[in-house]
């Protein structure tokens, strides 16, 4: 048995003295308030018991890992088809890129790049009032979480929405190939309120653990999804979890895992654990600089790669 708590605890010792470390995203004016020397790590392993090190308990905006949950809830509603309307290929591109866009006829790569997953907030809108699919989505990620006490930050919402203009873009032009069943606005409104879902690590990582079981929680004993789904997700958060650095995050870490601007990043080790991990400041693609050498430590340490240890 391997003593998880000391892992986490070197892996933190580590990151202390690069605490800083990257860029804070910017481009949100309430992410750029976010002092940037934070640093934490949750894991909870398969057996329900959760280690945490560092600032794993203070809430940070989840932003595009929400995609996963998003992803869930759409496949549970829509099941198969949800692939007539996005990819499932890695991007080789910004997350918020629209050249890709007009070249394959405003059908995005991924559920993961923002325009795939704007497209699925869209999918599970079907039928609701955005406020209710909005409801939704939190009630979701409270129940795999166990916790009620997760909100949406509003004010984080309501930054995005006054200067996503790339999104606005990405969405009306997704509207004008006729892959947004819904109003632009309702539809960004959606989305930038599941980006903004604010979350401790040591919730995410009991979110996301019925990933790491099989697609059912250990803790509540609920089956969220099929063993196959959870497969599935699995695999599109190794291909496209990172932006245009999912090959190296797969290379250096080997597990499947989710990236937000906000500096977080959910990895799953199948059959072994869930892992969250946050430190606001960015590398040049986009993902938490010190997030992704501390999974790297972690999957030496523990050898949980997919690949073999
Ligand atoms: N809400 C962010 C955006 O759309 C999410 C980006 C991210 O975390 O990758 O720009």
């Amino acid at each position: 048995m391997q003593d998880i708590q000391l892992i986490i605890n070197r892996i933190h010792d580590a990151m202390v003295p690069r605490l800083g470390e990257g860029k804070v995203a910017d481009y949100i004016p309430e992410l750029a308030k976010i002092d940037p020397k934070q640093f934490g790590i949750a894991v909870t392993t398969v057996e329900g018991e959760t280690f945490v090190a560092g600032d794993a308990l203070v809430p940070f905006s989840i932003q595009s890992i929400s995609k996963v949950f998003m992803l869930t809830l759409a496949l549970g509603k829509a099941g198969e088809t949800v692939w007539n309307r996005v990819g499932r290929e890695p991007s080789g591109s910004a997350f918020n890129s629209i050249v890709q866009l007009e070249r394959e006829s405003g059908i995005p790569r991924n559920p993961f790049v923002n325009a795939g997953a704007i497209v699925v907030s869209d999918i599970v809108m079907a039928g609701h009032q955005p406020r209710e699919a909005i409801g939704e989505l939190l009630r979701f990620v409270q129940y795999v979480a166990d916790d009620d006490s997760i909100i949406i930050d509003n004010a984080v919402a309501k930054s995005e929405n006054a200067t996503g203009y790339r999104n606005y873009a990405l969405a009306n032009f997704m509207r004008s190939f006729g892959n947004l069943h819904h109003p632009v606005e309702h539809v960004l409104g959606v989305y930038f309120h599941q980006c903004a879902l604010a979350m401790t690590c040591s919730q995410l990582s009991r979110a996301g653990l019925f990933l790491a079981n099989q697609g059912r929680n250990p803790l509540s004993g609920h089956t969220v999804v099929s063993a196959r789904r959870a497969k599935r997700i699995n695999a599109l958060m190794l291909t496209c979890g990172h932006y245009d650095g999912s090959g190296d995050f797969a290379y250096h870490v080997g597990l499947p895992g989710k990236s937000g601007v906000g500096g977080g990043i959910l990895a799953i080790a199948p059959g072994k654990a869930s892992i969250a991990v946050w430190s606001p400041g960015l590398n040049k693609v986009g993902n938490s600089a010190l997030g992704s050498a501390a999974l790297e430590m972690l999957a030496n340490e523990t050898g949980w790669s997919v690949f073999g240890a």
